[in-house]
């Protein structure tokens, strides 16, 4: 589902690449959990998987990489939106519109679907992130917990083979931590996402992924 071959990549300005010589595979189905320190790479890493590098961010990318299918790197990041749902560490710079359902519609409005699709598919999303109950709610009156859960439920209306999450609970106390990272466990064995979820605190998250990745520091191998 993922594979990066040698891929180098430095941000703009900077002579020394964060990614040097990536190479790591990443099967269909399979939750992986991204770990590091603080400024090893794990954002960039996750951000090269839907294009925001160096599509966003610009500098210098050399390498490849397949996702999906598909070439982060040359195609266009439209083309991954669908591909690829990216969720923040903050929720609130996710979202656009102000309800629930809204938000879910949303990202679909712009894909030029038939209503009864698009109907469909957030009904879908409601019932698998358990927020049914929430949609007529006013985003800004939910819980952290539950931002993050409607977050993931508005990449997941394009229905994309990839899942990725850059530290999703690092704002939650441990137990809208629990609920989330529930709810992506969850996705994973029910609809055989595959999921790449990074975290700084190791305890959090360990229980539920199938594989590790440590990210060391800028410019160190992947272990
Ligand atoms: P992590 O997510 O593990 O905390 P990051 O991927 O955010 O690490 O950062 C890795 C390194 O890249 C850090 O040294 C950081 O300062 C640098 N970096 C991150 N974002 C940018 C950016 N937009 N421009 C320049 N350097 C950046
Ligand atoms: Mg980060």
């Amino acid at each position: 589902m993922i594979a990066f071959e040698r891929l180098t990549y430095s941000y703009p300005g900077q002579t020394e690449p964060v990614l040097l010589d990536i190479d790591q595979h990443i099967d269909d189905g399979e939750f992986v959990l991204v770990v590091g320190p603080s400024g090893s790479g794990k954002s960039t890493l996750l951000r090269c998987l839907n294009g925001l590098v160096p599509h966003f961010y610009g500098g210098k990318v050399s390498g490849r990489l397949t996702v999906a299918g598909k070439d982060p790197i040359r195609a266009q990041p439209r083309e991954m939106s669908s591909a690829v749902g990216f969720v923040f560490q903050d929720p609130e710079s996710q979202f656009v519109v102000d309800t629930v359902e809204d938000e879910l519609v949303f990202a679909l409005e712009n894909y030029d679907l038939p209503q009864a699709t698009m109907r469909k598919r957030v009904e879908e999303v409601l019932d698998q992130l358990a927020i049914a109950h929430l949609r007529q709610r006013r985003i800004s009156t939910l819980s952290g917990g539950e931002k993050q859960r409607v977050a993931i439920g508005s990449v997941l209306t394009l229905q994309p083979q990839v899942l990725v999450l850059d530290e999703p609970t690092s704002q939650l106390d441990p137990q809208a931590a629990e609920e989330v990272l529930t709810v992506v466990q969850k996705l994973n064995a029910d609809l055989g996402l595959t999921i790449v979820l990074s975290e700084h605190r190791l305890e959090r998250v360990v229980q539920y992924a199938d594989r590790m990745v440590h990210v060391p520091g800028p410019g160190q191998p992947l272990v």
